[in-house]
């Protein structure tokens, strides 16, 4: 696989991503929520970074950015509609972007629904989908600012791409998520086979992300939803479970 793909844990439960491009070096960094983990990934892998590629403008997905910026020499991407609320960015990007990243390059994905500004990359080295706080393994973001219409079509831009893709969320909520999965679609054999091994993974003391693409097509509800209203009764059902 020309690209490694690694989840750095910051925070309760964030989870942000180190991609590096085997062929060139070239390493991003996704999401850094605090500089001093940033810092510790980027050089254990080589020291080397040259971008830090931001999903959305919540403090537990920006905040290290200007520091592991001023340590390592690296531009701050973001989406340029929501500029205003970022980290000042280097190179403000928009959905449709192709940004120069390995062989393939990274694909900007416009995804509202948690924060109206919301972007996924999408590299199809990996493939890895870079998806912050819209799909969770499980599960999706809450709605802070968005419509059940609006996250179900963010959702629906990941329809093209492979089962195989790593599913790069931000937050390692798979447990939690896997309780209410399970409340939701009990006969579903994928998610009680998947909802165990999360289970186990926990009692290891291990992250169960990434996930795949797949996977979540076979067992996350709200990808299985087929409407988005549907979508939207399973986040409110989700913002009052007590698992
Ligand atoms: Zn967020
Ligand atoms: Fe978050």
């Amino acid at each position: 696989m020309p690209l490694r793909v690694q989840p750095v844990k910051m925070r309760a439960d964030n989870t942000a991503w180190l991609f590096q491009d085997e062929a060139t070096g070239a390493t991003a960094f996704v999401d850094p929520a605090d500089a001093a983990p940033a810092i510790a990934a980027v050089e254990a892998a080589g020291g080397r970074l040259d971008l830090i590629l931001l999903t959305h403008h919540h403090d537990d997905h920006v905040g290290g950015a200007l520091a592991l910026k001023a340590r390592t020499g690296a531009a701050i991407l973001g989406n340029a509609a929501d500029a205003h609320r970022l980290p000042p960015l280097d190179r403000p990007v928009q959905p449709g972007d192709r940004i120069p990243f390995g062989a393939a390059g990274a694909e900007v994905i416009d995804t509202p629904g948690h924060t109206r500004g919301h972007i996924a990359y999408f590299l199809a080295d990996g493939p890895a989908l870079a998806c912050g706080d819209t799909l969770f393994s499980l599960g999706i973001g809450r709605l802070f600012e968005g419509t059940p219409e609006e996250m179900f079509e963010s959702l629906g831009r990941f329809g093209g791409f492979p089962d195989a893709t790593l599913v790069c969320c931000g937050h390692n909520y798979t447990a939690s998520n896997a309780r209410f999965a399970l409340t939701v679609d009990p006969e579903n054999a994928d998610l009680v086979t998947r909802a165990a091994e999360v289970r186990e993974a926990g009692a290891r003391g291990e992250l169960s992300v990434p996930s795949t693409l797949g996977q979540e097509r076979a067992t996350n509800p709200f990808l299985r939803a087929g409407t988005a209203e549907a979508l939207g009764r399973l986040r409110r059902e989700k913002d009052e479970f007590k698992g």
